[in-house]
Order: structure tokens, then C-alpha cells, then sequence
């Protein structure tokens, strides 16, 4: 048994309009599970997949934001409630201990192991180091859970990925060592991978970035990416596995405006999952509800 939870930033579910790039991009593979486009009249529970749409704003005022939306997501608290607003980019000071204790990947380890899937290299860690950026959720998340980081060297070998999917950002940063691939050759190593592992966790924020006009990708290339990265996980995947897609918030699902959005995130189950994550209502239930799917290997 093993489940794989992507975390995709900033996608939200909502109606077929000509600025919602997963109105007008095909998905193939997310069709032959959903039956059609990732909307908002794609919900229910189809043969092989369940979609949900999930509430990411817990009646606080104001567009939810990564920092509170992450814990929430993680760490299956409601972290919008308790500070009282959505916070963006980095969890609150608060809130970042029982991150670390409680997150799913933390959650996992009674069971067996966790990881994370995502490659960083040194210039990340240096940048952490001179306080150039802050520590992500999932970052902290996986700091709580003593789960080892991965490397280049991971990303060479085919047994980590990167946060554009595709490798491209890193390949511009380590020609001699990294290749772009595939997001369908991405999701098969990230299923692979996971097979190891009770969790494990991937995390992807191309979406938000173009969401947010600061990415020069276009839209419909990341909608392709996301449907080959799920295409080739669910072939990889064995039967006993299950795929988990959800988001922190709504963004990317609304070209026109640059914000976040309150729409309802998507929740997408395929696999053994499928029969608990269905009670899920809002982002803070899912590590609760990982945790009862989760069985000793
Ligand atoms: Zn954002």
C-alpha cells in the first residue's frame, strides 16, 4: 500500500470559462477518469477516480493564501481558523511545530516510511541559509518527519522530481548533470518511488506561479504537463496504491485575474482511497483521512 499525495498550488475548480486553461486544454488522461475536463460538473464518483470540490476558505473573509492553506493541507489542521486569516507563502510561527509533528508524512512513519519527492540542490539550501527565501510547509513538513532530502544526484538516477514536473528549470541549472523529460516519464518515476514509502509527498507550484503572471510558460503547457504527470502515475501505480491531488487554493483555474480565488479546490482520488476520502469536505480533513487509509505494509 502506498499513497502518493501531489499537491498542486493554486488550482481550483470551477465552471468551463474561456479563462479557465482546464476548460480549454485537453487532458486526456484526467478525462479517461473523470470523464472530461477537470471542472467544477466533472464532481462524483466515477469507475475508476473520485473528484471532489473542497472548501479552502473556512468562512474567513479575504482569498485563502499557501501559508495557511499548506498547514491546513499537511497537517490536517484547521490553521485558518486559528490564527484567524489566511496567511500567505509560509506557515505562521504558531502553527509551524505541530506542522512538524503532525503532517502526513510524520503521520506515516508509525506505519512504516515516508518521503519527499522533490528535488532540491544547493543553491536552494543556500538561499534557505542566507534567509533569501523561508522554509515551505512542505519543507517543514518533511524536516518534522526526519525524511531525507533529495538531491541532483536523485534527479539524475530518475528517483526524484522537480517542481516544474519536466526538470526544465534545473536542467538550465545543471546542464552537464540534468535532463528534462517527459511529465508522463515524471510520473512514472514518482509512482515507482513511491513504492518504497507509505506516503509520499510532491509537491508542484508551476500552477500558482502562472496563476500569478510570473511564469512565462502558458497556461495550456502546465495543464499538458499536470495530465501526463497523472497518466503516467496511474499506469505505473499497483492496485493496492492510491493517487491524492489536491490544492491550497484556487488561481491558475482563473487567467483573467491574477489573484487567488475562493473557489473550491479540487480533490482527486484514484485508487483503494477512494472510499474513505469521499467524507472529505474541506482541505484540513485530508491528513486525518490519509491516516485511516493508511495500513501497516
Ligand atoms: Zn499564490
Amino acid at each position: 500500500m502506498a499513497i502518493i499525495f501531489v499537491f498542486i498550488d493554486g488550482i481550483g475548480l470551477a465552471a468551463a470559462r474561456s479563462d479557465n486553461p482546464f476548460a480549454i486544454t485537453p487532458m486526456p488522461f484526467v478525462a479517461g477518469l473523470i470523464g472530461g475536463p477537470l471542472l467544477i460538473d466533472a464532481v462524483g464518483r466515477h469507475r475508476q477516480a473520485l473528484l471532489q470540490a473542497i472548501d479552502a476558505c473556512f468562512s474567513v473573509p479575504g482569498l485563502p493564501q499557501s501559508g495557511t492553506g499548506q498547514t491546513a493541507l499537511f497537517a490536517g489542521i484547521d490553521a485558518v481558523g486559528m490564527v484567524q486569516r489566511h496567511q500567505s507563502h509560509f506557515p505562521p510561527t504558531a502553527l509551524q511545530q505541530t506542522l512538524r509533528e503532525r503532517s502526513v508524512l510524520r503521520r506515516a512513519l508509525v506505519h512504516g516510511s515516508s518521503t519527499f519527492a522533490n528535488a532540491f540542490d544547493g543553491g536552494f539550501w543556500d538561499a534557505i541559509a542566507t534567509r533569501k527565501i523561508r522554509k515551505s510547509a512542505s519543507v517543514i513538513a518533511a524536516e518534522g518527519a526526519g525524511v531525507r532530502f533529495r538531491e541532483i544526484a536523485d534527479l539524475e538516477s530518475g528517483d526524484a522530481l522537480s517542481w516544474d514536473i519536466t526538470n526544465d528549470v534545473m536542467h538550465a541549472r545543471h546542464p552537464e548533470r540534468v535532463r528534462s523529460i517527459d511529465a508522463y516519464d515524471a510520473g512514472v518515476n514518482l509512482a515507482r518511488l513511491a513504492q518504497g514509502h507509505v506516503v509520499t509527498l510532491y509537491e508542484t507550484f508551476l500552477t500558482d506561479l502562472v496563476g500569478h503572471g510570473r511564469s512565462t510558460i502558458d497556461a495550456g503547457t502546465v495543464v499538458t504537463r499536470i495530465d501526463r504527470l497523472i497518466g503516467g502515475i496511474v499506469a505505473t501505480m499497483r492496485p493496492q496504491d492510491s493517487l491524492v491531488i489536491s490544492s491550497d487554493h484556487g488561481n491558475f483555474e482563473c487567467q483573467s485575474d491574477p489573484s487567488h480565488t475562493r473557489n473550491p479546490v479540487p480533490l482527486l482520488v484514484v485508487g483503494p482511497a477512494c472510499d474513505t476520502l469521499h467524507e472529505v469536505q474541506d482541505i484540513s480533513h485530508i491528513a486525518d483521512a490519509l491516516e485511516r487509509v493508511m495500513r501497516p505494509e
